[in-house]
């Protein structure tokens, strides 16, 4: 099964499991993330249960129990762990102690067997993929193990190798395959050049002020530098990254969980473990390696289907570095496909085209329209004829014997008066000082520009020297011109109030999309009435000693704003409310409600 993150995938086996005799097994690649699910379940009145190695012994022999006594519905379980032959021993026999007692009792099995075996992070056994865990091809022996019992392997990664391979290795080629749309409407996806990246991140948490996001970074030490300065400028900020202690790593996850941390300043280790569905942005404050991660990476917003925001700060630079660091990998196979990758991801940066029409094209469900929520979509970008500039560019890097790389070129092209083009004699060229007219940062822009396109070439093993390509010529001829999309690095729309995000404005009548409910704009009263119902909420999870969207979600609490239930069963009505919700917080919403309406009622002459 493929579904996009937050597309409701642990739904799909979560329901079988609470309808379906016995317990069913999911496998999940990450602590973190079992003890997420674990937990909402479990708040929600499910059976549920996790086992794996971080778990004391007396609680692993509690579960242990409960697991043999038929008292859970759903454990989720590591995969080392899993395919232990201890632990297959006692699965064989639940497995059959269910057809034991199905004969006896006439068919009715509901306190054994094995429900289903559900494979969550499916992607992670396939080499194709881009988070290959080794632990996971054992997994490939389930369906021989447990010829009776249902398997289903889910992933949100989408594409096509990955899937077929994923398939493969699991013994599930003949198995049905259910697909769903992997569009997420509510992320809005910007890009800008990366310029005082810096400022341009502050920008973006500003418009989000005392929300929940996620920054990537590509290396450990950026994640500090980052988190660091940001905490500097007065933002709730940390840093996670795989070289922190298990206990930091703990902490920071669960504070921010927890809504004491706003921003996380992460390598791409976190995200994976964070089921958090009320994260309003996610920023790339580096270049992602592929598509296929950033797409992951960003779908970690607005999981809730509330409005939520991608921003990738886009830099040609880090795209050289990508380059030259893949180039330097051994395996030719392998330098070609990743190569392949980041041309993708970075015609995604370069698109003048709808983002989201770029990303699903790549995933393989291209969209029929422009999607009217991305910032292509939104401020479509000034394009201009480059060819002169390009022109003189090209010329100077020929002049310059093709001997020298980027800044020097752009020194020259500009008319520095460094010494070391007087004593190198190049103030002599006819190409010194003809590009004036351009700043620094243009005209590297531009060149950078010109290598991704093919027109010049970086030397790696020459301190990166500017060549000239074949493809120069026609340009240099003026068979050929060339366009560019002038560079962009303000945040579009920066002046929009947070409010307004994709709420009413933008998603205009004009636009293609359908606008959900939850999308529609909300009434001054109604934002009032949901802060209010937040902090309400804040008081009871932290006194459980749980995250706040354990209680409710973000979109329940919008819901309740809006339609302000009077009673219990108007309350059950609100998505989100359960049963077991209803018994355990009605009372104290339902109370909330009633006093904040009073209260208004009294402010109003
Ligand atoms: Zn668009």
């Amino acid at each position: 099964m493929l579904m996009p993150t937050g597309g409701g995938k642990s739904l799909c086996y979560q329901i079988p499991a609470i309808v379906r005799p016995g317990v069913a097994i999911v496998v999940s690649p990450l602590i973190s993330l079992m003890k997420d699910q674990v937990d909402a379940l479990r708040a929600a009145g499910v059976r549920a249960a996790y086992y794996n190695s971080s778990l004391e012994a007396a609680e692993a022999r509690r579960v242990l129990a409960q697991l043999h006594s038929g008292e859970l519905d759903l454990l989720y379980a590591a995969p080392e762990w899993l395919m232990s032959t201890a632990t297959l021993a006692r699965l064989h026999e639940i497995a059959s102690d269910s057809q034991a007692s199905s004969e006896e009792n006439g068919g009715d099995s509901r306190t054994s067997g094995i429900a289903l075996i559900a494979i969550d992070e499916a992607h992670c056994v396939s080499q194709w993929g881009h988070d290959f865990r080794p632990e996971y091809v054992q997994l490939g022996q389930l369906r021989e193990l447990f010829p009776d019992v249902p398997v289903m392997a889910c992933t949100a990664t989408a594409d096509p190798q990955t899937r077929v391979d994923v398939q493969a290795r699991l013994g599930l080629a003949d198995a049905p395959i259910f697909i769903t749309g992997f569009d997420r409407p509510n992320i809005r996806y910007t890009v800008v050049d990366k310029h005082h990246s810096l400022e341009q991140l502050l920008t973006l948490i500003g418009l989000n002020k005392g929300e929940s996001g996620i920054v990537y970074c590509l290396s450990r030490k950026r994640t500090e530098e980052v988190a660091g300065k940001l905490a500097a400028a007065g933002v709730s900020a940390a840093a996670y990254h795989a070289g922190l202690s298990a206990t930091e790593r703990d902490r920071v996850q669960t504070a921010f969980a927890r809504d004491e941390i706003d921003v996380v300043v992460a390598t791409v280790a976190f995200g994976l473990g964070i089921d958090k569905p009320d994260v309003r942005f996610v920023c790339h404050y580096d270049l992602p390696k592929n598509l296929e991660s950033y797409y992951q990476e960003t779908g970690r917003a607005g999981r809730d289907g509330l409005p939520a925001e991608a921003l990738l700060l886009f830099g040609l630079a880090d795209a050289a570095v990508a380059h030259s660091l893949i180039e330097r990998g051994g395996n030719a196979d392998q330098v070609r496909i990743e190569l392949h990758k980041l041309n993708a991801m970075v015609g995604f940066g370069e698109a003048t085209t709808c983002r989201r029409r770029v990303l699903l094209g790549y995933l393989g469900e291209p969209l029929a329209h422009d999607c009217g929520n991305c910032d292509v979509c939104l401020e479509p970008p000034d394009t201009y004829d480059a060819t002169e500039h390009a022109r003189k560019a090209l010329s100077c890097v020929y002049r310059l014997r093709q001997g020298f790389g980027i800044g020097y070129v752009v020194d020259v092209l500009r008319g520095s008066g460094s010494d070391k083009v007087f004593a190198r004699g190049h103030d002599q060229l006819s190409t010194y000082g003809i590009g004036a007219d351009l700043s620094k940062d243009a005209w590297q822009q531009l060149i950078r520009q010109l290598i991704h396109r093919g027109y010049l070439e970086q030397d790696i093993a020459r301190y990166s020297v500017l060549r000239l390509t074949p493809a120069a010529m026609a340009l240099l001829r003026g068979d050929e011109t060339l366009v560019l999309a002038r560079p962009r690095v303000k945040l579009p729309r920066a002046e929009r109030k947070r409010a307004g995000r994709a709420r009413g404005g933008p998603l205009g009548p004009d636009t293609l999309v359908d606008v959900p409910v939850e999308l529609r704009e909300p009434s001054a009263a109604e934002e009032r009435l949901f802060a209010h119902l937040r902090t309400v909420r804040k008081e009871l999870a932290d006194r459980q000693g749980v995250p706040a969207y354990i209680v409710f979600g973000d979109a329940t609490l919008r819901e309740m704003a809006a339609r302000r239930p009077g009673a219990d069963d108007e309350l059950l009505a609100v998505n989100g409310v359960g049963e077991t919700k209803l018994k355990r917080y009605g009372e104290a919403f339902l109370e909330a409600i009633r006093s904040f309406t009073q209260t208004e009622e009294l402010d109003t002459p």
